[in-house]
């Protein structure tokens, strides 16, 4: 029996994930939810796709031509499973639906922590989320800085502590009306920046401070990390480690030209990749310095799909499907997810 899964929430990470769903062997993809008759819910009747909508909105949709399968509480109460992809907070006004009908769900890094039971890092917490009812993928800035540092703390050193500068892209290629357009802004204006908190949901007591800017690119984040460690290590040590781990990739700059996050995209469309997403965490090694017990690295998080094979791990954990080795080996299996290094 296949684990049935809804995605609520069709839009730049609901579309990815529901893709994901639909190339697991263990998993079959409902149906998936759109308020807003757009280009969005063409493109999921367009791929056969089953679209459900809210009750009130039927009529829009009939309007514009677009087939609906049902309403969304229809779509809810046929699953095991909802993936939540709404828009930040509207998750946690859909929780107490999920409640009433005893659906599981996984909600997204927009939510407060507090919509569920666990916040989730498959490398770092996968067990914790084990058998759940309610599981919470961290944002893709805590996602990215998860898998280095849970990386880092289990494979080469415990952490004493670490301080991270997170370059944000502004919006996603398909915002258009969100900015900067001509400025550096700041994300947050106190110090910590709210990345660091959200680091804390998953690896709990850490010592992290995070600053964030707001950069004018839709590209890629990246981060700009420094982290004491509790021995003196070796370089070689932290690329053997962040080589040996799935999910993240390392390219070293001179060899390959790649010096930015435009080159590292533009790389993955040459790939063909689809939608040239990039879900690992892309490390650049040449930035990887160590000072004794100090390790300072820079790598890029492609925001729009790296929270993806988080989200379908973290469908395996509440469902109790396999453990986190097995549920890990599968996403990366079907959605080809790199490891090692970039080129050779
Ligand atoms: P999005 O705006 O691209 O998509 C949200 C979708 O939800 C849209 O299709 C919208 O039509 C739909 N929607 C809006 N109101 C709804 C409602 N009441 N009921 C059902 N559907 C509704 O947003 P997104 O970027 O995919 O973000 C979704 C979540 O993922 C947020 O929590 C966000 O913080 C998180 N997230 C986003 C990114 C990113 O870079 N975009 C990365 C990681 C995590």
């Amino acid at each position: 029996m296949k684990v049935r899964v809804a995605v609520n929430g069709y839009g730049t990470i609901g579309k990815r994930v529901a893709d994901a769903v639909r190339l697991q062997p263990d998993m079959e993809l409902i149906g998936v939810s759109k308020t807003s008759p757009n280009y969005e819910a063409w493109s999921a009747v367009k791929k056969g796709i089953k679209l459900y909508v809210p009750e009130s909105e039927a009529e829009r949709f009939k309007q514009a031509g677009i087939p609906i399968a049902g309403t969304l509480e229809e779509l809810f109460k046929q699953v095991d499973v909802i993936v939540d992809a709404t828009p930040n907070g509207v998750g946690a006004e859909y929780k107490p639906k999920y409640v009433e009908l005893k659906k599981k769900a996984i909600f997204q890094g927009g939510e407060k922590a507090e919509v569920a039971e666990v916040s989730f890092s498959a490398l770092c917490n996968y067990d914790e989320a084990l058998n759940k009812n309610y599981a919470r993928v961290v944002s893709c800035n805590t996602t990215g800085m998860l898998r280095i540092l849970c990386t880092i703390n289990s494979k080469v050193a415990s952490i004493v502590k670490a301080r991270g500068v997170v370059i944000r892209r502004a919006a996603d290629p398909k915002e258009v009306k969100r900015g900067p357009i001509n400025s550096i802004v700041l994300d947050s204006v106190n110090v910590p920046s709210h990345h660091a908190k959200d680091v804390q949901t998953v690896f709990k007591g850490l010592d992290i401070i995070t600053t964030a800017v707001v950069v004018p690119t839709t590209l890629m984040h990246v981060h700009s990390m420094n982290i004491t460690l509790s021995s003196n290590v070796k370089r070689e040590q932290v690329i053997d480690a962040l080589k040996n781990t799935p999910r993240i990739v390392m390219v070293q700059s001179k060899k390959a030209g790649i010096t930015s996050t435009a080159e590292a995209i533009e790389f993955v469309r040459d790939l063909g990749r689809y939608r040239n997403d990039m879900p690992e965490v892309l490390v650049f090694e040449d930035s990887v310095y160590v000072n004794g017990n100090e390790l300072f690295l820079i790598y890029a998080v492609h925001q729009e799909s790296i929270v993806v094979p988080e989200n379908i791990d973290a469908i395996r954990a509440v469902m109790g499907l396999a453990s986190a080795e097995e549920s890990i080996k599968i996403t990366n299996a079907t959605l080809q997810i790199m490891k090692g290094s970039l080129i050779e």
